[in-house]
């Protein structure tokens, strides 16, 4: 397994592998690895014969009052991991070698960016694009992949690579959840015990609210509210950041739930804030 820590390194392991015939995979991360990041990455070894992992805590994504420098960082069993699931390259630049000036350019979806988690977080989704399409145009892989959990920033993402003509498919996987429903995360980390009893809450309220939807279409507003109600009984120490019902395409909040709709919320535990969805058809 090739460890590129620069752009010229990676690009040559790529440039190797294209001019050996592979279809080239990316599975862009923040490190801390776990079981949800690796059903990424064997999805990509299924569909890609060289499949690179990037791991970069991207400064750019996160607000000041949040959690950049206690992001959980776990190198070595990342490496390891990787390794174990026949990764052909990891890219782990440091923040000099990805912004060794300030970037000027920023690349932003404004309006899927603005709501849900964007409401919240200004300016997230704006480095998550930013970083995303640096990464693809470092990497130039054939396909990249995404995690469901993280819905609005697959929208954002497609659209991103829709509208900038990038030549890659993006390929979304199903999240990844701890036995008792709760969806694994790196953030996960930061829970207490109590918190992390309480948090499978926010699973059950999405299954409670889909069950609702499919059975009797109430309003939005209503299945909102029902949510609401749940997790205050069962995630006492959870502060709801929100909860909406949205159109999946366009992430529009929706009045009726005749059609698909997208479930998502955000709930602070602490300095934990988890997010989790659920897609109604
Ligand atoms: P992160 O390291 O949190 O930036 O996540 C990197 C990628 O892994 C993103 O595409 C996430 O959506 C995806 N991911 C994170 N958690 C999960 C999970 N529980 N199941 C599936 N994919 C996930």
């Amino acid at each position: 397994m090739i460890v590129a820590r620069t752009i010229q390194e990676i690009r040559a392991a790529v440039a190797a592998a294209k001019s050996a015939g592979h279809v080239v995979g990316l599975v862009p991360t923040m490190g801390a690895l776990h079981a949800g990041h690796y059903s990424l990455i064997d999805a990509a070894r299924r569909q890609c014969p060289f499949v690179a992992v990037s791991i970069f805590v991207n400064p750019l994504q996160f607000g000041p009052a949040e959690d950049l420098a206690r992001y959980p960082r776990t190198i070595e069993a990342d490496l390891a991991g990787c390794m174990a699931h026949g990764v052909a390259a990891v890219f782990m630049p440091d923040v000099q070698e990805m912004y060794g000036r300030p970037c000027r350019t920023v690349i932003e979806v404004p309006d899927l960016g603005r709501m849900l988690c964007g409401a919240s977080r200004p300016g997230h989704f704006a480095g998550v694009c930013t970083v995303v399409a640096k990464l693809f145009n470092i990497v130039q892989p054939d396909v990249a992949y995404f995690g469901a959990k993280d819905f609005q920033q697959t929208a954002i993402i497609r659209r991103m690579a829709d509208d900038l003509n990038f030549p890659l498919a993006i390929a979304v996987c199903p999240t990844v959840r701890e036995p008792d429903g709760l969806a694994m995360s790196s953030r996960n980390a930061y829970l207490t015990a109590q918190q992390r009893k309480q948090a499978p809450a926010l699973r059950q309220a999405l299954v409670m609210a889909a069950v609702l939807i499919t059975a009797c279409r109430p309003p939005a507003g209503m299945v909102v509210e029902t949510i609401i109600q749940h997790l205050s009984k069962r995630a006492p120490g959870g502060v709801v950041d929100y909860v909406e019902i949205v159109d999946p395409r366009e992430l529009s909040p929706v009045e009726k739930t005749d059609g698909n709709v997208l479930i998502a919320l955000a709930v602070r535990f602490g300095r934990a804030r988890l997010i989790d969805n659920i897609l109604v058809d």
